[in-house]
């Protein structure tokens, strides 16, 4: 049988044991065409529970008004407590490491306030080459707010020539190498261009070890792939929840801070009311007590209309479970890796796929050599949402909660006529 044979995507459908989450979401009709979308990496489809979440929410703010602190259906005081749980599995921790706040690039500046501290020797970063750009702004903009010049303070690893993704062994030998130099090692935890899921766990007890603070950008990490930033010890990290975690357009974001930094009164931090501790917030004493755990970093109290969607999504990542949506998304993107195999092969033309095959989440980047944008222009007037990269590279991620085996087969035969006929 052939993979692009559609009784052959069908019986992977009818294995599927969460295909039924699929009519959970809406999938968008572009002009009057059923998209098949594969952007769930950049922006998550609605769950049609947000809506219902959010309107529950301007409900209670209209009945009770302030009294809904106190007596929403999920009362407004405590509503960020809510989201810990959940969280919690998505990204490996312990309820009291994760919060729902802000966006992922704030976030991230307030946590190097506390965990990137150039000392003495100890002032530089090391990061991957060609980190996505607000992450490069963030960090050569921490580096000149303490006075260091970005041009020689910033240790960037990059791909080998002719190679696009980083060995794990370049990352250890530029930790070995500047070791006692490097503050903090701040590195996309899964590469948002080719894919790469990077050996976290081993790059963080290399750098640890060397005395380095190891902080992960998750934005294409969470909700994706099965992390465990408690147990690999992680010191901080920080992520979005509109990608893969469907909470809509600049979603509330959210941050983790090991453990092991809780409860530390000396820590620099920016502060604000929300961080200080529960029993005494409203006395309104004069000096901060920090919160014993990863609230402490909190500023304000909870957007809540901001955070309803957040609520919405993570509701259905429970009832899915975070191991089966990542056994269901292994399963659909090596489906979609024999879909490109087989169309190159039918076809006669050269697809190569720049995501490590050993080591990737949801998402398959492609380089279609010789095709460029009219390839792209072509998959979307056909309805295929996928993401361009200048001259010639695809990004796609087939998403486990709503995306099906008979989506890529469907995408599979749409490239397939294309390329015959180009
Ligand atoms: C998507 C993404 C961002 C976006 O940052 P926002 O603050 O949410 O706008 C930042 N970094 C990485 C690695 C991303 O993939």
């Amino acid at each position: 049988m052939n993979v692009l044979d559609q009784s052959y995507a069908a019986a992977l459908d009818q294995a599927d044991s969460l295909a039924s989450f699929r009519d959970q979401f809406h999938i968008p009709v572009i002009d009057g065409k059923q998209t098949l979308y594969f952007t769930g990496n950049s922006l998550g489809l609605q769950p049609k529970n947000a809506k219902e979440y959010l309107s529950e929410e301007l409900e209670d703010w209209k009945n009770w008004g302030v009294e809904g602190h106190f007596r929403a259906r999920r009362p407004w005081m405590p509503y960020h407590e809510f989201f810990s749980e959940s969280l919690s599995k998505i990204v490996g921790a312990k309820p009291e490491e994760v919060v729902v706040m802000g966006s992922l690039t704030n976030n991230l500046h307030l946590l190097m306030v506390s965990f990137f501290r150039p000392q003495g020797q100890r002032t530089k970063i090391l990061c991957e080459a060609k980190a996505f750009p607000s992450d490069q702004y963030a960090l050569a903009s921490q580096l000149r707010f303490h006075g260091l010049d970005p041009a020689t303070h910033l240790i960037e690893v990059a791909p080998r020539e002719g190679e696009h993704h980083i060995h794990t062994a370049d990352f250890k030998a530029a930790i070995d190498k500047h070791g006692d130099e490097i503050a903090m090692m701040m590195i996309g935890g899964v590469n948002y261009y080719t894919g790469q899921v990077m050996a976290m766990e081993e790059l963080t007890a290399h750098a640890q070890k060397r005395g380095v603070t190891v902080g992960w950008d998750l934005a294409h990490g969470a909700g994706n792939i099965e992390l465990h930033l408690h147990d690999w010890n992680v010191d901080f990290a920080a992520w979005c929840h509109y990608k893969y975690l469907n909470a809509g357009p600049g979603a509330t974001a959210g941050y983790f801070v090991h453990e092991k930094h809780h409860g530390q009164s000396d820590l620099p931090r920016f502060e604000g009311w929300w961080g200080h501790d529960k029993e005494t917030r409203f006395q309104m004493p004069e000096t901060f007590k920090p919160i014993p755990t990863a609230e402490a970093w909190q500023l304000s109290n909870a957007p809540v209309m901001a955070m309803a969607p957040v609520r919405a999504s993570f509701d259905l990542v429970d009832q899915a479970g975070v191991r089966n949506l990542r056994a269901k998304s292994e399963k659909l993107t090596a489906y979609l890796q024999q879909v490109i195999e087989a169309v190159a092969i039918e076809t006669d033309k050269f697809l190569e796929i720049i995501t490590p095959e050993g080591a990737r989440g949801a998402q398959i980047s492609v380089h279609v050599h010789g095709y460029g944008k009219p390839l792209f222009d072509h998959l979307m007037a056909e309805g295929v949402i996928v993401d361009w990269r200048e001259p010639n590279v695809i990004r796609m991620a087939p998403v486990p909660m709503y995306n099906s085996f008979e989506d890529i087969r469907s995408f599979g035969q749409i490239l397939k006529t294309y390329l015959e006929s180009h």
